[in-house]
């Protein structure tokens, strides 16, 4: 394994102290092979779409544990995802409108109120997305006002005629990136509106790289960023 060799924060040697940790020659950290492992193994399961609590109970680990490192990831995944964007944004790009909402939800009235809307860039094979602000927060307003109803009915107009642009215009790479997203969200039932932006993130950086490259991106970005 590499990282027994080289110094995983800056590429260097790395001598291995007889308290089993490794000790950089240059930049002079010290890490323990435990500690390295635990994050590799973690990282591994991220990348493979393993929960984190399935991760726990493989590993028996606590699950809280498991869950701040997953969050951890999560982060890393939307940094590179922005460093990535920073170098495409100048190309040209097709972009369309999405909403998602829980298949629990999607049967309901206000279930607007409750949507994720996102754009989705594609910018010549490379996904973005970007997250619009939620309704949510006028939810209790509109139906204090009793207002609900014609706003319901305008976006039930607006979601069948985008989705008629969506079949007939594409089956592109936008919309195959969409198909993806609701299968791999599938298992985080209930998402919290404030944390649904970490895992459109992450699926976005996911769809853009092999699990080969997620796994040693994470890796990179968690040692050396
Ligand atoms: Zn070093």
């Amino acid at each position: 394994m590499l990282w027994l060799s080289e110094c995983l924060y800056c590429g260097e040697f790395v001598y291995h102290l007889s308290d089993g940790r490794l000790k950089c020659s240059v930049c002079h950290k010290k890490i323990s092979k435990e500690k390295i492992n635990k994050i590799i193994t973690l990282i591994d399961a991220f990348a493979e779409d393993e929960t984190a609590r399935h991760t726990a109970k493989r590993l028996d680990l606590s699950y809280v544990s498991v869950q701040r490192n997953f969050h951890h990831f999560r982060l890393l995944a939307a940094t590179i995802s922005e460093r990535e964007y920073q170098n495409i944004r100048h190309l040209s790009c097709e972009f369309e409108e999405y909403f998602y909402l829980e298949e629990t939800k999607k049967q309901k009235q206000e279930a607007v109120f409750d949507a994720q809307n996102f754009l989705t860039f594609d910018y010549q094979n490379h996904i973005y997305t970007l997250l619009l602000p939620s309704l949510q927060k006028y939810k209790n307003q509109f139906l204090e006002d009793n207002v609900e109803g014609a706003y319901i009915e305008t976006f039930k107009k607006f979601k069948r005629e985008s989705r008629l642009i969506k079949v007939s215009k594409y089956d592109n790479n936008i919309v195959q990136f969409w198909h993806y997203f609701e299968e791999k969200i599938k298992p985080y039932k209930g998402i919290k509106n404030e944390t649904f932006i970490y895992f459109l993130k992450e699926f976005e950086f996911k769809y853009n790289h092999t699990k080969q490259e997620v796994k040693e991106l994470l890796i990179k970005e968690y040692f050396q960023a």
